[in-house]
């Protein structure tokens, strides 16, 4: 395979922005490799500028479910486009998808939207301190909520439930009132209410996608429920990731717990930058101008971005049979993978939830962080850049979900197994 267009354009862009990217994930550190520049993306296509094609199983990392360059979606952004791109002033099209959110989340009563899922769980917590009138939070080791300074924590030093930043930049004075808690796991969560009397809220995804796909157990979950309405305190599901993703209702559409505050991101704008924070009216009414807890942006709820997501939960909504068609091409995906693997004695751990998929190079079942890390990460290496070679684009971690989109047809998935079955034979 040919990449040097992109080989040339990563190091110019390395000249010009730091490691060449936006994001980090993007350089393609943790498997090694030059990461491929894309020129476009069709359905389940991308196309990179060396006119490689690929199968995108990343689709932007979430946002695309109805695949690149989704024609009903970019009629919606260019008609809207064509009346002015932004005001600065309030208009129908925020309400109307105000309107989807709440109708579709019985939790919901109010939404706000903002521009990413990093300012979106910002502001949940900013709004849950401010509700509860409390400084502490509680997150779990290997969720991602984002590049704010309260949630880049690590572990501390022994059984400390305070966190330590885990970025230069981040003052430990900012992280003190972040505790950290092992997901699935309740009793660490119980040491962080016997450490703090304070906590405004707990934060998780309720399906991991950051740390791989990690599902919450329904039990971990309805216990997690409980501590909170013991302590009086807010839980808040971050489904900026899962949400319109593991099913039209996000992981609320799969348990029965109810949060009290919930954050999208990535479908809700259908590719645009688009993120949302919503809950209960009383809380929800604490926000600036109704209540005290200040928060604004002069993009949010930008019109086009709004029309983008509008058209996309929209038309979810009018088919919601969609997930059930994804979520079995997902398991045929993982399955025929897991099967080829093990023929070839690698281990596979797989899931998946709804659209949302992951497979771990590991021996034994994935509950936590912990376990997540035990995966074999050279062999993942391995495998990506073996899959890249015969087009098929998999996210460039072994701590990353995988998502299919209504384009990824059964023909494209038996081809990747197919792909992929040659690639265990040759790194095994
Ligand atoms: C992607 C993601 C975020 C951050 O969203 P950005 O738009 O990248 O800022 C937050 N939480 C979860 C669960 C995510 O998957």
């Amino acid at each position: 395979m040919k990449i040097q267009n992109s080989i040339k354009a990563f190091e110019e862009a390395q000249k010009y922005i730091p490691g060449g990217v936006d994001s980090p994930v993007r350089a393609f550190k943790s498997v090694g490799g030059t990461p491929v520049f894309i020129e476009k993306g069709e359905g389940a296509y991308l196309y990179d500028i060396d006119s490689n094609r690929y199968i995108d199983y990343v689709q932007s990392w979430g946002p695309l479910i109805f695949g690149h360059a989704d024609e009903k979606t970019l009629e919606a952004v260019t008609e809207t486009a064509k009346k002015g791109l932004s005001f600065g002033a309030p208009t129908l099209l925020e309400t109307e998808l105000a309107k989807e959110i709440t109708d579709l989340f019985d939790t919901v009563d109010k939404v706000r939207f903002v521009n990413s899922g990093t300012e979106a769980v910002m502001s949940a917590i900013r709004l849950a301190r401010g509700y509860t009138g409390r400084d502490d939070i509680v997150k779990f080791e290997g969720c991602y909520h984002g590049h704010s300074d309260s949630l880049l924590v690590q572990a501390g030093s022994g059984a400390a439930t305070f966190g330590n930043p885990s970025s230069p930049g981040v003052p430990a004075d900012f992280t003190k009132h972040t505790l950290l808690a092992r997901y699935n796991d309740i009793e660490s969560v119980k040491k962080c209410f016997e450490s703090s009397s304070e906590i405004a809220c707990v934060i998780l995804e309720p399906i991991a996608g950051n740390m791989g796909l990690v599902p919450a157990d329904e039990e971990f979950l309805k216990e997690l429920r409980s501590l909170c309405d013991e302590n009086g305190t807010l839980l808040i599901f971050d489904e900026v990731m899962s949400g319109f993703r593991a099913s039209l209702k996000g992981a609320q559409g799969l348990t029965d717990v109810k949060p009290d505050l919930v954050t999208l991101g990535k479908v809700i704008g259908g590719g645009m930058p688009v993120g949302a924070f919503g809950g209960r009216e009383e809380i929800m009414n604490s926000l600036s101008p109704e209540g005290p807890v200040y928060q604004a942006g002069t993009l949010s709820g930008n019109p086009v971005a709004m029309a983008a997501g509008l058209s996309t939960i929209k038309r979810l909504k009018e088919n919601p049979d969609i997930y059930e068609v994804l979520e079995n091409r997902a398991k045929k995906l993982v399955g025929g993978m897991k099967e080829a693997a093990e023929k070839c004695g690698i281990a596979l751990q797989i899931d998946v939830r709804g659209s949302m998929f992951g497979f771990f190079f590991n021996e034994n079942p994935v509950k936590n962080f912990d376990d997540a890390l035990k995966s074999d990460t050279e062999l993942f290496a391995k495998f990506h850049a073996a899959m890249i070679e015969r087009g098929v684009y998999f996210a460039c971690s072994q701590f990353e979900a995988g998502f299919i989109c209504t384009e990824t047809t059964d023909e494209l998935i038996d081809e990747t197994i197919e792909k992929a079955k040659e690639v265990f034979g040759i790194i095994k």
